[in-house]
């Protein structure tokens, strides 16, 4: 078809050729020619402007030329079973955008199926049931966990001993605990814990030496520990009301070899302290360790005594950090970005339902603001895998409590409420256990992750949030 059109228009200039020589021929004068102006250069540059629709919805106008400047206001409406959730080239949400044309601009309106509304409706399907008795990931939490939202009084006790005497002083062991330890929770928390630190500002003399406590790492049991926090709890009770009190923390002198580490306490109706009528499940004590962890020694302890479990590898084998990496202080206290993972932060509260996006069929775009930012806005998405699984996706920056982040994207990590404590409950995708940084796997605009069915992929990052979408495949 194509080359008769070509041998037609072929014949036809032919044509016109011969006819316009025997013109020439005849004597006739040559017809006046009406010259058109060239156009003159506009004053003012134009753009275009570009404005198409996604699946689901239309919009108010295509677009065209205009002047430099010119406002022009774009209308997207959805069609029926779907909504509008935003626009492709620009940060606006609403539904009606005006554009000032500055340059050559295109957008786009996104509608998604209704899907989108369910899954923000079907939260619940994206707790996961807590699976072992004691701390875990999972829903709700341990019966006899501390309260983590709320005013909190934490009262601290200072402890030495015949054989170790303190040589720091009660300031200088406030300074090294309070003022970071506090700050981290109420940046972590967006103030949603408020933890007073009361001191009792001497330190109390235990009565046996320091060795025969059987507080070392490789002696120590429950047994053990509980004998040791009942005798500092009992000598602080004969001067101190505790009955104010929430939580006990005891600082052991950190010269004190004897006493290499510092457990969390986590009882229940047996086994449990009392003092001025107040029943205290939990508590903690502190070691030689805190020389190397500082202050927020204390969060990850008292971590536990909310209900999180420990991320780090309890065998060492074949790292210790290769779950979790430099993320979250339930890992490495001094990794790079110690603030609590999303899905932690939701257990404890800090995160209400309304920032989780439960993910659970279809195609969802969302807008993840930073775990550390202070606004409401939507935290963590959360995609079901089964009953005691879920992908968690959420944006890291180098803010506040993750200052010394050095990269900045989106993190992907699952959770698992059958696997224990210690033992890979939370793993940063993809896995790989010999990777103890795990920075290098937080994902920038453009990349995708396919993974359990799901495809995501990061569609724009900005100070304020970044916008992903998931794909259930
Ligand atoms: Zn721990």
């Amino acid at each position: 078809m194509k080359k008769l059109l070509y041998t037609f228009a072929l014949t036809l200039t032919a044509f016109l050729i011969i006819y316009s020589c025997s013109a020439e021929e005849d004597n006739t004068p040559p017809p006046s020619i009406i010259q058109t102006p060239e156009p003159e250069t506009p004053a003012t540059t134009q753009y275009t402007l570009e404005v198409t629709s996604g699946e689901g919805g239309t919009v108010s106008t295509e677009g065209g030329t205009y002047d430099e400047g010119t406002q022009i206001t774009i209308t997207a409406t959805p069609a029926e079973g779907y909504e509008f959730v935003g626009w492709e080239g620009s940060n606006s949400n609403s539904n009606s955008l005006t554009v000032t044309l500055n340059g050559n601009t295109s957008v786009q309106a996104i509608f998604l199926p209704e899907t989108f509304l369910e899954n923000r409706e079907s939260i619940e399907l994206c707790k996961i049931d807590r699976f072992h008795g004691g701390i875990g990931f999972g829903f709700p939490k341990y019966l006899y966990s501390l309260p983590s939202t709320g005013n909190l009084k934490f009262t601290i006790i200072f402890v030495d001993f015949d054989d170790s005497p303190a040589t720091a002083t009660i300031d200088e062991m406030k300074q090294l605990i309070e003022p970071i330890s506090k700050s981290f929770y109420s940046s972590s928390s967006y103030g949603k814990l408020n933890v007073q630190f009361d001191a009792i500002n001497k330190w109390m003399r235990m009565t046996k030496n320091s060795g025969e406590y059987n507080m070392r790492r490789d002696v120590s049991s429950g047994e053990f520990h509980y004998n040791y926090l009942s005798e500092a709890l009992n000598l602080a009770d004969l001067e101190y009301d505790f009955s104010n009190s929430d939580l006990f923390v005891v600082i052991t002198n950190p010269d004190t070899e004897n006493i290499d580490y510092g457990p969390a306490y986590i009882g229940n109706d047996y086994w449990n302290f009392q003092a001025d009528g107040k029943t205290f499940y939990t508590s903690t004590s502190s070691g030689y360790d805190l020389n190397i962890w500082g202050g927020l020694w204390l969060n990850h302890e008292v971590g536990h005594l909310m209900g999180l479990p420990d991320l780090y590898n309890y065998s060492g084998l074949p790292t210790w950090h290769g779950y979790a990496g430099q993320f979250s202080l339930m890992g490495l206290i001094s990794g790079k970005a110690p603030d609590l993972f999303g899905y932690e932060k939701w257990m404890l509260g800090w995160l209400d339902d309304a920032q989780i996006f439960c993910a659970q069929n279809g195609t969802s775009i969302v807008d993840i603001h930073p775990i550390e930012s202070t606004d409401t806005g939507t935290k963590i998405v959360v995609l079901p895998i089964s009953d005691n699984k879920s992908l968690v996706i959420e944006s890291r920056k180098s803010i506040l409590v993750d200052e010394n982040l050095t990269e900045e994207g989106i993190l992907i990590y699952q959770v698992d409420s059958s696997i224990r404590s210690g033992e890979g409950c939370l793993e940063v995708l993809p896995s790989n256990r010999r990777n103890e940084g795990k920075i290098d796997l937080l994902l920038k605009e453009g990349d995708i992750l396919s993974i359990n069915g799901y495809s995501i992929e990061v569609l724009l990052q900005s100070d304020l949030f970044d916008r992903i979408s998931i794909v259930k495949e």
